[in-house]
């Protein structure tokens, strides 16, 4: 059976990315645009470190002289164009927009890539062009300290990049909240999400795999904290075209060769080979095809073991297959 969510997941955002006007030029981007009607799954707070920071719209552009990382640990400064040290003003931005985002009850966050605030993996680090490297931004570091789920904007790239960032996180907030006590609950959770972590990483999930069966009988809870934290760290790795395709084909022909979609309406799914040459938004829709029927019909599928439906969806669900709604 397909695990259920039924509370919006309380989503953070560069405000940049949510069409606010507030890059150090004016300009915006209409990122969260790209999700369609699939925005209103999210109670979502946007957040900008450099308005926080007090340093105005339009502004002077920052650099970083080190990673963001660096900065925290006062390894390294946050400059402007006139080369004035800003490194405390943007540090207490990045603090306040923190303090909102944990008053919203956000674990989640997708952030700007290459900005030296909001940067994850690209914000340009060093004072000379020869020097710059790739890191992480201020505000990016200081989140990535938090442990939470965060996102880069290139998630957006395409159809299929937003649909496995979207099910990973799912997945990982699913996991983050599942009471683990006995060493039945983990393996129990592990069932669920392995098919994801499987796809996305061939040989951590074996490892997993056997450390779960070396566990001793009544394992310690940091034991088993330690194995899901270990699970919830893999839930950060993307996917790639490839395995999509093929985990996909795997999902949808186990389950017609088993006749698990036996007398199940398939809504004119068609799920094609990995062979057959497409595009990622007709992979996509497949995979999203497939999550459809899963809910419909309470299966569980590997590609995407966790979904978000509102409650009233799941009543009806419940309703219509017979079900006492427990969630
Ligand atoms: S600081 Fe972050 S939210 Fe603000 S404009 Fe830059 S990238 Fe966007």
């Amino acid at each position: 059976m397909v695990e259920v969510m039924t509370t919006k997941v309380p989503l953070g955002v560069s405000a940049c990315l949510a069409d606010c006007p507030v890059r150090y030029n004016s300009k915006r981007f209409d990122a969260l645009g790209k999700m369609g009607r699939e925005r209103a799954d999210f109670a979502i707070t946007p957040v900008c470190p450099e308005c926080m920071a007090g340093f105005g719209v339009p502004r002077e552009p920052i650099h970083l002289t080190g990673t963001g990382q660096e900065v925290l640990a006062g390894e390294a400064t946050v400059e402007n164009r006139h080369g004035r040290d800003v490194t405390a003003q943007l540090v207490s931005g990045a603090q306040a927009c923190v303090d909102a985002l944990e008053r919203a009850g956000v674990r989640v966050v997708i952030l700007k890539e290459e900005s030296p605030s909001c940067g994850l993996f690209k914000a340009k680090v060093g004072r000379s062009r020869r020097r710059e490297a790739l890191g992480s931004g201020v505000f990016g570091a200081m989140l990535a300290e938090k442990g939470w789920f965060l996102i880069p904007d290139n998630a957006f790239d395409s159809p299929l990049t937003w649909w496995d960032w979207r099910r990973r996180m799912h997945a990982w907030l699913w996991l983050s909240d599942r009471q683990i006590a006995a060493n039945g609950d983990l393996t129990a959770a592990w069932h669920v999400i392995k098919f994801v972590l499987q796809e996305t990483g061939r040989k951590s999930a074996d490892e997993m795999g056997r450390a779960l069966a070396a566990l001793p009988k009544h394992a310690s809870l940091s034991e088993l904290e330690a194995l899901r934290a270990k699970m919830l760290e893999m839930l950060r790795t993307p996917t790639t075209r490839e395995r999509a395709m093929s985990a996909l084909w795997k999902t949808y022909s186990h389950a017609r060769k088993s006749g698990t979609l036996e007398g199940v309406d398939l809504h004119d799914l068609t799920v094609r080979s990995p062979e057959v040459r497409r595009n990622v938004t007709t992979i996509a829709e497949e995979l999203i095809g497939l999550e459809r029927i899963s809910f419909e019909n309470d299966l569980l599928f590997g590609t995407t073991p966790v979904l978000y439906r509102e409650r009233r969806r799941l009543k009806a669900r419940d309703e219509s297959l017979g079900k006492i709604s427990e969630r």
